[in-house]
């Protein structure tokens, strides 16, 4: 039975159960899965494929478009030169920043938090994120309210939890409406570090907040791409919390706002819970 088994990797044949033989049928357990696994993987990157090729439709034809404005119009009509310019150039920019997210959110899904040694001191990054984020958005009020003990700090890149930040502060600059506040605070336990970024605006819908940790999932495609959204930032995000050993999560109220949490292992960098001489005798 097993020649008969075709061996493409798309295919969804498996090793048959054989009778009489245990170890045998235990492999052939093992392999079916890993056969599962591959055929999933393979799956998932037919479906990234498809994904991307989507998002890219849609500044390529706007590009053509105006590339045929220029090519027609262009020599003669100097407003006809700019606007088409202009929209082309913007457009270029986007693809640029569509591929760069999605340079991130591979490299997201390759990180290995054995391999990292870093020690990343949360408080710091948080401030220094906060301090750029205000420079940018000069309307907005930034408070954090960080309640850490002074010798817990998370082992990780430090680009990446400066990436995380970065992506979900600017969320909440982006979702927000009238009240033009976000709340940063932070604290942490024997086991945990927890940052909460909270906005006052938009808010999230349940069915909503199930799915915009998907990759390319916007709730309201036509405003999150006027403000430039790709729909990758929460995907990447998710992906690096979890790369950690860590959890992202969102609270949301539609039209009250949105709390997004962020849980990470942390280490103790000095070691205070040991018990003391004193205590030992
Ligand atoms: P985008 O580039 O579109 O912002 P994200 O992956 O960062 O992509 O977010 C996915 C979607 O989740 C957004 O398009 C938006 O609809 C929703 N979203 C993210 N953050 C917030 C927030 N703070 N408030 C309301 N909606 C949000």
């Amino acid at each position: 039975t097993i020649e008969k088994i075709d061996r493409s990797p798309e295919s969804t044949a498996r090793i048959p159960k054989l009778s009489g033989n245990d170890e045998i049928n235990d492999l052939a357990t093992q392999f079916n899965a890993m056969l599962d696994q591959v055929q999933r993987y393979i799956e998932q990157q037919k479906e990234f494929v498809g994904d991307v090729s989507h998002e890219l439709r849609t500044p390529v034809a706007v590009i053509q478009g105006h590339l045929q404005l220029l090519n027609r119009w262009g020599k003669d009509d100097p407003e006809v030169l700019a606007e088409s310019l202009a929209a082309a150039t913007q457009e270029a920019n986007r693809m640029n920043s569509l591929i760069e997210e999605m340079l991130q959110l591979t490299r997201a899904e390759q990180v290995e938090q054995k391999n990292v040694q870093e020690v990343t001191d949360v408080r710091e990054v948080i401030m220094q994120i906060i301090d750029n984020i205000q420079m940018l958005h000069q309307d907005f009020s930034i408070m954090s309210d960080i309640e850490m003990d002074d010798e817990v700090s998370v082992r990780m890149n430090r680009n990446h939890l400066e990436q995380i930040l970065v992506i979900l502060l600017d969320n909440a600059i982006k979702y927000s409406a009238d009240r033009k506040e976000i709340h940063v605070s932070a604290d942490s336990d024997q086991q945990q570090i927890m940052i909460l970024v909270q906005d006052f605006g938009m808010g999230i819908t349940p069915a909503n907040q199930q799915r915009i940790f998907d990759r390319f999932y916007r709730v309201d495609k036509a405003r999150s791409r006027e403000r430039g959204g790709n729909g990758l930032g929460l995907s990447i995000a998710y992906r690096l919390v979890k790369a950690y050993g860590g959890q992202l999560t969102v609270e949301s109220v539609e039209g009250s706002g949105s709390i997004f949490k962020v849980a990470l292992p942390v280490i103790r960098t000095m070691n205070t819970s040991e018990p003391t001489d004193k205590s030992k005798s």
